[in-house]
């Protein structure tokens, strides 16, 4: 058996046709999957059985399966948690973001890449567990599909791909790049609107600059210091600042690539403003930009989301120093939206 999601269209036809199927039965259940959003084959109804018998016991369709969805009120965040075939869960959200001009709704589905993660930032629900596994790349891909059937009932789908939510993309790097690219193939989400998050791991931004695939590159910075970092992102032990940095510009040299730092704003923590200043110094003469992130407390921590007016007081700053600074617009606090959130209570 093999797991349809873990083919290109072009595969799927190969693959039918190989089998001495007409082609037009692969163009057929393409669509089904990517346009009508169905999964079961029994429900396609204009294939034929032999067709179908021929799918029953070669093709696998479902593996991961929504077991608890939640919506916020106004339904622009919903978050997922998704069951996988052995029974480990992960999580992802949907954003929508929609204009008054509804043709310029957008959507952007923030998908896991691992089960847990090692890098075990102390303010990250995903971390405390430690890494669980690795995800395939189609258990990666389906979580788009998942997403566009639950589109559907709006007539809209996915249009934007960010790589945050549980796990470290670079920990698992081959399965990521090999799912992002049937993420372009088969949506047709191109890679400029591919955003990869990482803590930090200089190897895996390395490999992807000489690789030139152009996707948006993002940086959990959170601190402009290896003493701070070092406790906030514990893999910059492994790889401090000066050879992050370094390899953030090597990565802007190769793709000519704007690139963003994530960086979370924790009361009485990295916000001072020697940090904006430090900040500054630190990103000179990297085309950048900054995404300050007041931190989700996960209930009961240290890390506590600092007041209005010092949010903002630290964007100013940082803005005055001559860098490019937006708070995240805050989505999906009220139902456990940050990362790891939802399936921490869900194991509980
Ligand atoms: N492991 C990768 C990608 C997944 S985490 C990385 O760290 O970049 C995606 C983003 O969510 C990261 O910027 C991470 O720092 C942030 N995040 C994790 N826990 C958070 C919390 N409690 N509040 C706000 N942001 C959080
Ligand atoms: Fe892992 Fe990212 Fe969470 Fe850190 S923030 S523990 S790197 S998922």
């Amino acid at each position: 058996m093999i797991n349809f999601f873990k083919l290109s269209k072009e595969d799927v036809i190969k693959k039918i046709t190989a089998a001495g199927f007409p082609a037009f039965r692969g163009k057929q259940l393409i669509d089904w999957i990517y346009n009508k959003n169905v999964f079961e084959v029994e429900s396609m109804t204009n294939l034929d059985k032999s067709f179908k018998e021929y799918l029953d016991n070669n093709i696998k369709f479902v593996t991961l399966e929504t077991i608890k969805l939640n919506e916020d009120e106004k339904g622009d965040t919903i978050k997922f948690l998704l069951l996988l075939g052995d029974r480990n869960t992960v999580e992802m959200v949907i954003m929508r973001y929609k204009d008054k001009d509804s043709s310029k709704n957008r959507n952007t589905l923030c998908l896991s890449s691992q089960v847990g993660c090692k890098v075990k930032c102390p303010f990250c629900a995903t971390g405390t567990s430690g890494l669980v596994r690795n995800l395939k790349a189609e258990e990666i891909v389906q979580q788009v599909s998942i997403a566009n059937a639950y589109l559907k009932q709006f007539d809209a789908k996915i249009n934007n791909i960010v790589f945050m939510g549980m796990g470290e993309p670079f920990y698992n790097i081959d399965e990521v790049l090999h799912a992002a690219l049937l993420i372009k193939e088969n949506y047709e989400i191109s890679n400029r609107k591919i955003t990869i998050s990482t803590s930090g791991i200089v190897d895996g931004i390395k490999e992807l600059a000489n690789k030139d695939l152009k996707y948006v590159l993002a940086i959990s910075l959170h601190a402009p210091t290896d003493r701070i970092r070092d406790y906030l992102v514990p893999v910059n032990k492994k790889y401090p600042l000066n050879e992050l940095i370094k390899a953030c510009r090597y990565y802007q040299l190769k793709t000519k690539k704007r690139i963003t730092f994530e960086y979370i704003m924790i009361d009485s923590m990295n916000i001072w403003p020697d940090d904006a200043r430090q900040l500054a110094n630190l990103l000179k003469g990297i085309d950048c930009h900054i995404n300050g992130i007041p931190v989700n407390s996960v209930s009961g921590s240290e890390f506590k989301r600092p007041k209005k007016k010092d949010i903002y007081s630290f964007k100013k700053l940082c803005e005055e120093y001559g860098l490019s600074f937006s708070i995240r617009e805050e989505k999906g606090t009220d139902i456990d939206g940050a990362c790891g959130q939802l399936r921490n209570k869900e194991r509980k």
